[in-house]
C-alpha cells in the first residue's frame, strides 16, 4: 500500500496511507474556509518517489473519497468478473489511481507460465509489479532520490539545503542529520524517521528541540501506548548490564555511590533499576515519554526509599541535553543511541563526562563480514547505521574513545527478553486501537522484525560497547 504525507509548511500534518492523508486535506481546507479560518497551504506527497501529488478535493469527504480513493481497494482484484468487467467498473472516476485495460504483447512462453497461474493474468501481473515495487522501494538510492524530490519541493531555500543534498546522495546519513537536525517544524524527525522506521516503532522521535510530544502525535501516543506495559522498550537483561560495568571498573572506571550517571534513552528504566542497585550511584534517567518516565519511578518507589531517592528522571531529549561539562561519570544509554545515530550520540555526549569516565551502549552490529541478502535489505531500510563491531569500534575511537570491551548480547535478550512480552501485548494493543490505520501498521512492522530476527538472528545483534573517555 502506498504511503503518503501532507505538509502544512514545514508541519507534518499526517502521514499513511491515502484515505489518511485526504481525510487531513480535507479537514484542513475546510479550516480554512470556515469564517476566520486560517489560510494554511498544504502539500501532499507520494513516498515511493517522493513527488507532490494534487488531489480534487472538492465536495464532502465522502465525495473525494470515492473520488480518489482506488476502486481495486473497494473490490477484491480477482473477483468473478472479467478483467475487461472489473475496468469498467472502474471507469468511474478519475482512472489514475483505477484499474485500467490496456494490450500488453508477450512471447508465447510468457502466455503460458501466466494460464499456469493460480490467479488469472491481470493479477499475476499486478501481484509482479507490486513485487518489484517494493523490492526497488527498500534500495537505499532510491529511498534517498524520493526524499531529495520531496525536500526540494518543499524547502529548496532551507539553510544549507545544498550540502543536505549532497550528503543525501552520497547516503551518508550522519553528515544529512547534523544539517537537518538544523531544520524547523518536522523535518528533522521526518527525514530522520525516513531512513529508520523502525525508530517509530520502538521509539520515537529525535528531534533536537524536545519537541516529541505524544499528545501532539498520534502515532508517537500509539507507540507509547503498545510499549509502557513491556519489561523492556529494548533488546537487554540485568546481567548484561552487569558485565559492562565489570569491564568498565577493570579498564578503571568503577562505579559506587559516588558516582553519577546518566541513564539517556531510559524507558520504563529497566537497566535504570539494575543500575541503582548494582552500583548505588546517583542516577538521572532520560527519556522523551512522559509516561515511561512515570513507569519509572514507580518501579524505583519499589526498590526502596535508599535506593529511590538516588533515582531522578528528566523529560528531555538526547539530542539537546540539558548538561555541564564532565558532569558524569558514566553515561548509560542500552537500546536507544540509534535514535540519534551511533557517531552522532558519541560526539554529542563526550563533553558531558569526566576525563576517564565510561560510556556504555548497546548498538544494532552484524556479527561478522557477510549475511543473507535479505537480511541486509530489511536492515539497511530499518537502520542503515547497523554494522560490525570492528566499523562501530573504529568509530568510537574516532570520537575519541578508547574501547575498554565488547560483547555481543546473548539472544535470550531478543527472544526472552523483549519479543516475547511484547507479542503478547500485541493483540490487546490492536484491540484497543480498532479501525486504526497506524496501530496496524505498528504492530505489522514490530511482528515483521520478529519475524527477520527469527530467520536472521545469528548475522546480527545488540553488541555491548564499554567505552572510556580519553
Ligand atoms: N533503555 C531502554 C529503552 C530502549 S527504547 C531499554 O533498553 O529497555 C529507546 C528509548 O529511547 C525509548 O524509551 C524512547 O522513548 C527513547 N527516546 C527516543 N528518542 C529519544 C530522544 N530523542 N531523547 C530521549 N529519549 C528518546
Amino acid at each position: 500500500m502506498k504511503t503518503y504525507s501532507i505538509f502544512a509548511s514545514y508541519r507534518l500534518v499526517a502521514s499513511g496511507d491515502l484515505k489518511t492523508v485526504l481525510t487531513a486535506a480535507k479537514a484542513l481546507l475546510d479550516a480554512r474556509s470556515a469564517p476566520g479560518g486560517e489560510s494554511e497551504n498544504f502539500l501532499i506527497f507520494e513516498h515511493d518517489t517522493g513527488r507532490q501529488v494534487d488531489f480534487d478535493l472538492r465536495g464532502s469527504l465522502e465525495d473525494v473519497l470515492a473520488r480518489e480513493l482506488p476502486p481495486a481497494e473497494s473490490a477484491p482484484p480477482d473477483s468473478a468478473s472479467s478483467d475487461s468487467a472489473t475496468a469498467a467498473k472502474a471507469g468511474k472516476g478519475r482512472p489514475k489511481l483505477g484499474v485500467v485495460s490496456a494490450e500488453v504483447t508477450l512471447l508465447p512462453r510468457h502466455w503460458e507460465w501466466l494460464a499456469a497461474q493460480p490467479t488469472r493474468a491481470s493479477g499475476t501481473i499486478r501481484r509482479l509489479v507490486e513485487e518489484a515495487r517494493t523490492k526497488e522501494g527498500i534500495n537505499p538510492k532510491r529511498r534517498a532520490e524520493a526524499l531529495g524530490n520531496l525536500l526540494w519541493c518543499l524547502g529548496g531555500n532551507l539553510q544549507d539545503f545544498e550540502n543536505a543534498t549532497r550528503a543525501l546522495y552520497a547516503l551518508d546519513t550522519g553528515r544529512l542529520f547534523s544539517i537537518t537536525d538544523q531544520w524547523p517544524g518536522d523535518l528533522p524527525s521526518f527525514v530522520r524517521n525516513w531512513f529508520n522506521p523502525a525508530a517509530q516503532r520502538t521509539a520515537p522521535v529525535p528531534s533536537g528541540s524536545n519537541q516529541a510530544d505524544p499528545a501532539l502525535d498520534p502515532a508517537l501516543a500509539l507507540m507509547e501506548d503498545l510499549f509502557r506495559d513491556a519489561p523492556r522498550q529494548g533488546p537487554g537483561e540485568g546481567s548484561q548490564t552487569a558485565r559492562a560495568l565489570e569491564l568498565a571498573a577493570a579498564a578503571g572506571a568503577r562505579l559506587g555511590p559516588d558516582s553519577r550517571i546518566a541513564d539517556l534513552g531510559c524507558g520504563t528504566g529497566a537497566q535504570t533499576l539494575d543500575l541503582a542497585r548494582l552500583t548505588g550511584a546517583d542516577i538521572l534517567a532520560v527519556d522523551i515519554l512522559p509516561s515511561f518516565l512515570e513507569r519509572l519511578e514507580e518501579g524505583a518507589r519499589k526498590l526502596g526509599s535508599v535506593s529511590s531517592a538516588r533515582i531522578r528522571t528528566l523529560r528531555a531529549s538526547m539530542s539537546a541535553l540539558p548538561f555541564s561539562d564532565g558532569e558524569f561519570d558514566a553515561l548509560w544509554a542500552e537500546g536507544s543511541v540509534y535514535n540519534m545515530g551511533f557517531r552522532e550520540g558519541l560526539s554529542a555526549w563526550r563533553r558531558f563526562l569526566k576525563k576517564g569516565g565510561v560510556l556504555c551502549v548497546t548498538e544494532l552490529t552484524w556479527f561478522g563480514e557477510s549475511r543473507p541478502a535479505e537480511a541486509e535489505a530489511y536492515w539497511s531500510r530499518e537502520y542503515p547505521g547497523i554494522d560490525t563491531a570492528a566499523a562501530k569500534l573504529r568509530a568510537a575511537e574516532e570520537c575519541g574513545y578508547v574501547p575498554a570491551g565488547y560483547f555481543p548480547l546473548p539472544p535470550r535478550c531478543w527472544t526472552e527478553g523483549y519479543y516475547r512480552p511484547l507479542e503478547g501485548l500485541i493483540d490487546p494493543f490492536l484491540k484497543r486501537h480498532d479501525g486504526s490505520v497506524e496501530a496496524r501498521r505498528i504492530a505489522e512492522g514490530l511482528r515483521e522484525e520478529m519475524e527477520v530476527y527469527d530467520r536472521f538472528g545469528d548475522f546480527y545483534g545488540y553488541g555491548f560497547y564499554v567505552l572510556i573517555k580519553r
